[in-house]
């Protein structure tokens, strides 16, 4: 029985995500571990969230461990104080930028990651067959608030930036909490940066009054429209549980996720001399063209950030992230960060003294396409296969981590397997629009192609 997904576990309330089921999980987790160490429990501003944090709280101290529950706050800041508290394990709960009929749970490990898989997998037989934990009367564990979850997470994201130059430049910031778990904690921290900030959507409401808990630019528009109206220098956003962070620009421009990837990536990698920086396979090319310059490399896994973020700690890696705004700052803590790369971008502004959209345009500039096509499910892996005989035949450097990339001098295609629908994702990147739609309609044809020729997966 699998529960958990790229992303912990995430289920419609009402529906399958019921109490009853809390429990059954949070006895799993109960079970997986040894009363020792304390559990941390958190969770975003969802209007179940806090039902569901004090049914795992429960279940864990009848089942003998100590609790500490930090209450409502960013992911990032929970997985932080899980690492300052020596706690062996945080629970999050939590369904990130989902729409709001949706929660979650959400693991992480004593070292502030994302649990292993196999860890899930032990949570997952224990629920299945129905095990949890009991202790007598006099094992029980104790349940403990901390109130000072969010003042130890914004401490330690001030102590990373040069806070008297960015308090030098005085910016005016319109922050969009989007009525998410960010309220706590990011208004509070840009405060500290000397910022002028005027938030929108700052209260905390599971109903997502202000608009849907995803930072796209579709959702951003009073943000997009507020930015320029007051002059405000920049406008900033999170999703539902601010493990992300995205920028607009003075004129209102929402800036695209990857080029805040890129401008850091080469920022963070321009500070160390080198190293590595780690990225899903769905990266732009741009954070290649301008680490390598520098001497730095770029790693590419699986999309979903728990493996970024693993590899990030194998290679001793200078930075890492996704394009779609949740970055990684290793010298602070192996997570997606929304406040830290809000305090990043802010730093990083004050000492090139550049505005946002001048720095940005000293990017490199790449369009990407995205298109989709039907492939039954049985038969997707074959046709993948067949695609990537196809093209190594042509010698195109290839990578077959997450679906398959395949480079070409100018740009590259990824075609990847849908992991809901019986589809095949295609997605093209390059310096003009003109050659990302060529090479998307390539990618398109290749597959229509294959899926001639292919039989069904073999078994
Ligand atoms: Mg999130």
């Amino acid at each position: 029985m699998r529960l958990f997904g790229t992303n912990g576990i995430r289920e419609v309330v009402g529906e399958r995500l019921t109490a009853p089921f809390v429990t059954a999980v949070a006895g799993g987790i109960a079970k997986s571990i040894e009363p020792g160490r304390p559990v941390v429990v958190g969770w975003d501003g969802r209007t179940s969230s806090p039902a569901m944090g004090r049914l795992m709280s429960a279940t864990l101290a009848m089942g003998g461990h100590r609790v500490i529950e930090v209450g409502l706050l960013p992911t990032p800041a929970v997985q932080y104080n899980v690492t300052r508290l020596d706690a062996q394990l945080g629970i999050i709960l939590t369904a990130s930028h989902n729409p709001p009929e949706f929660n979650g749970i959400k693991c992480i490990a004593g070292d502030g990651l994302e649990v292993p898989r196999d860890v899930e997998e032990r949570i997952e037989a224990s629920v299945a067959a129905g095990e949890g934990r009991s202790v007598p009367f006099d094992r029980i564990g104790e349940i403990r608030s901390d109130a000072h979850g969010a003042e130890r997470y914004v401490d330690g994201i001030v102590a990373q930036v040069d806070v008297a130059s960015i308090a030098r430049r005085k910016f005016t910031v319109v922050l969009d909490c989007g009525n998410g778990a960010s309220v706590p904690t990011s208004p509070t921290l840009l405060r500290r940066l000397g910022c002028r900030v005027i938030t929108l959507n700052g209260h905390v409401d599971g109903t997502f009054p202000g608009h849907l808990s995803e930072p796209t630019e579709a959702n951003l528009v009073d943000l997009e429209r507020t930015v320029p109206a007051l002059g405000a220098d920049l406008g900033i956003a999170h999703d539902g549980d601010a493990d992300r962070a995205v920028f607009v620009d003075a004129s209102g421009r929402y800036v695209p996720g990857e080029q805040t990837l890129t401008l850091l990536a080469r920022e963070f990698v321009r500070r160390a001399g080198g190293g590595t920086v780690v990225t899903p396979v769905s990266a732009s090319q741009s954070v290649e063209d301008v680490v390598r310059p520098l001497g730095g490399e770029v790693v590419y896994t699986r999309v979903g950030s728990p493996v970024v973020t693993r590899e990030m700690l194998r290679r001793h890696a200078v930075f890492g992230g996704e394009e779609n705004g949740g970055l990684i700052f290793p010298g602070f803590q192996l997570a997606r960060d929304g406040a830290m790369t809000a305090a990043a971008v802010l730093d990083y502004l004050a000492t090139s003294g550049e505005l946002l959209h001048v720095a940005l345009a000293t990017l490199p500039k790449y369009f990407l396409v995205k298109e989709k096509v039907h492939c039954p499910v049985d038969r997707r892996d074959r046709v993948l296969e067949l695609v990537a005989a196809d093209v190594a035949s042509d010698g195109s450097r290839v990578l077959t981590l997450d679906g398959l990339k395949v480079f070409r001098d100018d740009g590259w295609m990824l075609l990847r397997p849908s992991g809901t629908e019986p589809l095949i994702r295609v997605f093209a990147e390059a310096k003009t629009r003109e050659r990302a739609e060529f090479l998307a309609n390539d990618g398109l044809d290749r597959v229509r192609s294959a899926l001639q020729r292919a039989g069904p997966n073999p078994p």
